[in-house]
């Protein structure tokens, strides 16, 4: 367990997929009904991008200025994406930043808490106990808010099917270790057979094309009631970046979630590039019925 995600913290990664984040909790709030928020994998809440760049050890080039940077004095984002901006300029400003570049970033609990509702629960979970004490004091006392230091792939055995029947899972590992994509697989396998209906939203590398390719005929082969891939490439095939795309599998994705995530990705795309040869795809591998 060796993985920070400090480093990466606001890199285009995080960008993309905290502005799809954002949309599945808009979506499910279409409903005034509350639901669970399950985060397999948090992370330590939020991230202070002054100190991104500076290793245990060693100097690191920060990341977020490819990322975040880029996007924060646009002004001519798609609603959608312009909405998760004014997200996270609220949230720099209210940790106390007053300068013209971001600072504080928020991971996928803290960004989702920012959104909830009273009547929406939130189970974070982290496995790492330094970056899970950051998480409970960044935010994990709040009420309607459960911070557990456990191997989140447990959790969706022991959370679900949630009382409330309805719930969003974002499943965020590291991906460090070669067995990731198989744990994912037989952790979507566990929700599909405990609760079905459920949104579960898995973040991806695109490092290899054949691999992604195989996790995604592994989740096609579970007949989930429906699944979107959207992936956003930075630069193209040729390029020696080390991870170069990335992408959100939805299960069960909201309704027109896929029409959202392609007007964000065509977006991100073109303004996140690095290298030419990039772009966006927003696919379904299962199509809803
Ligand atoms: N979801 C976070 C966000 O978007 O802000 C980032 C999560 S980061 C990519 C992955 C995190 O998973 C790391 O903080 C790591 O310590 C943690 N981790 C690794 N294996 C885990 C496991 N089996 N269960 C829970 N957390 C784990």
């Amino acid at each position: 367990m060796n993985y920070r995600h400090h480093f990466h913290a606001g890199n285009f990664a995080d960008v993309m997929k905290h502005a799809l984040l954002t949309e599945l909790v808009r979506a499910l709030q279409k409903k005034a009904k509350g639901f669970l928020y399950l985060d397999t994998h948090a992370g330590r809440g939020s991230y202070d991008l002054d100190v991104a760049a500076r290793g245990d050890t060693r100097e690191r080039k920060p990341e977020w200025p490819d990322g975040v940077g880029r996007l924060w004095q646009r002004a001519d984002a798609p609603a959608a994406l312009a909405g998760f901006l004014a997200l996270l300029r609220e949230f720099d400003g209210r940790e106390g930043n007053l300068t013209a570049l971001p600072r504080f970033y928020p991971g996928s609990p803290r960004l989702v808490q920012a959104l909830a509702r009273p009547v929406d629960r939130q189970v974070w979970c982290e496995m790492h106990p330094a970056e899970c004490g950051a998480l409970r004091a960044a935010g994990g006392r709040h009420s309607g808010v459960e911070v557990r230091e456990t191997d989140g792939y447990g959790a969706l055995r022991a959370l679900l099917p949630p009382p409330e029947r309805r719930a969003l899972v974002l499943l965020d590992p590291p991906y460090e270790a070669p067995e990731e994509f198989a744990r994912v697989v037989a952790a979507l396998a566990e929700g599909g057979r405990r609760f079905p209906s459920g949104v579960y939203a898995v973040w991806y590398p695109l490092t290899g094309r054949a691999r992604v390719d195989e996790f995604l005929a592994a989740v096609l082969a579970q007949r989930p009631p429906s699944a979107l891939a959207a992936e956003v490439e930075i630069a193209g095939e040729a390029s020696s970046l080390k991870l170069r795309g990335c992408g959100l599998l939805v299960i069960n994705p909201p309704w027109q979630f896929a029409e959202t995530a392609r007007a964000i990705l065509s977006y991100l795309a073109e303004a996140l590039a690095q290298a030419p040869g990039g772009g966006a795809r927003v696919e379904w591998v299962v199509p809803p019925a």
